[in-house]
């Protein structure tokens, strides 16, 4: 019996985990359709995955944006339905007819199209690590009340996913603890007192992993990892101290259990976003992703270290706001996204963005009913992007 197709929402189909997520479907036409797909603002590279895919919809935030690809559309003699505005990203992740929604969208803006989802029960992949570190709790509340299946996409996630059960509720006696590997970026071995006079693009030239210019920044300041040790404690259920973080320069294993009886499960492979991708679409089944094979006789012996905190002081900050009050992660997060803004606008040094998520976390704090509901979250995502903001400027 042929199982039936999976209908497929891509939120950020245009970046890198969107169009590594087109990549694996295109392999599997018999099992997945893609049925929508959102982008920003690179219309021509939307309208060419919609010429190439024939959603269903496609869905734009910008409505200037929105109407240039209506046009374009069906001038091309394209019947997918253009969306506009930033409800309609909710729309296409809620509809009724979707069965999974890849959340590739970057930054806290995901937030809401994620709670979409996960309260209309879909299988969500997550990859936009910010939402859950924005959403926390009522991002967890979500997924239980609307009876979803929140799948991790982030490589470190699926490979502690990947070495777990099944069944959820063997997890919390399972594990000691985990350990989520990083690579540390470009700048591991660059003396830290030049740190200062980084450019975007030293800063975006990551060794292993072709990303997004957003987490590759993170990545060489750790705030990436800072985000996904926050993302793991949500998604595993752990205390903060039950997540350690450990540099493997050559990313080939993608992370680690380390269970009750101290055995040690890891996941590997070579560093490929399809490998993750295509293990979220189909689980529990495996199907074919696209990756090269992992050859262990020519990869370079595998090494392990520590994270120095003068290089990386960015990373300890996710548990300082893991402790802190409810909300402090969300603060955290608004403040690093204004600050890897402004220094991909050259607004801000390269080590200036500590100073600001540092100073934020510890001077921006939540209030009362912040993480109550979407609005209050957002009303805090924005008080904070203030404050950083006006940091920013003082220290330009
Ligand atoms: P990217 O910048 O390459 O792509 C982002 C996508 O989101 C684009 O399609 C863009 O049009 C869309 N987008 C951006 N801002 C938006 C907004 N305000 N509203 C609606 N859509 C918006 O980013 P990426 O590297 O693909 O990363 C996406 C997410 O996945 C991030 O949260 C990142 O941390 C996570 N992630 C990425 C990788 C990777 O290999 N790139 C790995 C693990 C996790
Ligand atoms: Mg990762």
């Amino acid at each position: 019996m042929t199982s039936p197709t999976r209908r497929v929402c891509v939120l950020g189909s245009t970046g890198s985990v969107g169009t590594n997520t087109l990549d694996v479907l295109a392999r599997h036409p018999e099992r997945y359709e893609v049925f929508a797909l959102s982008a920003m603002s690179r219309v021509d590279d939307l309208l060419a995955q919609c010429l190439q895919h024939k959603p269903r919809f496609a869905a734009m935030p910008d409505a200037t944006k929105a109407a240039e690809l209506r046009a374009k559309l069906r001038e091309a003699g394209s019947r997918t339905e253009v969306l506009a505005g930033a409800e309609s990203l909710s729309e296409i992740a809620a509809h009724p007819d979707v069965d999974m929604v890849m959340a590739a969208i970057v930054g806290a803006a995901g937030l809401a199209p994620c709670l979409a989802a996960a309260r209309a029960g879909k299988r969500l992949l997550l990859a936009n690590k910010e939402a859950l570190v924005v959403g926390g709790a009522l991002f967890m509340q979500a997924v239980e009340e609307g009876g979803a299946t929140l799948l991790p996409i982030d490589s470190e996630h699926s490979a502690i996913f990947q070495c777990l059960p099944e069944d959820r509720s063997a997890w919390p006696h399972r594990i000691d603890h985990i350990v989520l590997t990083a690579s540390g970026g470009p700048f591991r071995q660059r003396d830290p007192k030049t740190l200062a006079d980084v450019t975007p693009d030293q800063a975006c030239a990551h060794p292993n992993w072709v990303m997004g210019r957003k987490i590759s920044v993170d990545s060489a300041t750790m705030m990436n990892k800072a985000l996904e040790v926050i993302e793991a404690r949500w998604l595993f259920g752990l205390a903060p101290e039950q997540i350690k973080v450990l540099i493997h320069p050559q990313s080939i294993v993608h992370s680690m259990v380390v269970c009750r009886d101290m055995s040690v499960l890891a996941q590997l492979g070579t560093p490929d976003m399809r490998v993750p991708i295509a293990y979220g679409l189909s689980f529990p089944e495996r199907i074919e992703s696209g990756a090269g094979r992992l050859d262990l006789l020519k990869t370079p012996p595998l090494s392990f270290e520590e994270a120095d905190a003068i290089r990386f002081p960015g990373l300890h900050l996710s548990w300082q706001a893991l402790r802190s009050a409810e909300g402090s992660t969300a603060v955290l997060n608004a403040a690093n996204e204004e600050a890897v803004a402004a220094f991909l606008d050259r607004r801000l040094r390269f080590d200036q963005i500590y100073r600001v998520n540092a100073q934020s976390l510890e001077q921006l704090l939540p209030e009362a009913g912040d993480c109550a509901s979407v609005d209050g979250l957002l009303n805090l995502d924005a008080r904070a992007r203030r404050y950083a903001q006006e940091l920013i400027a003082s220290l330009a």
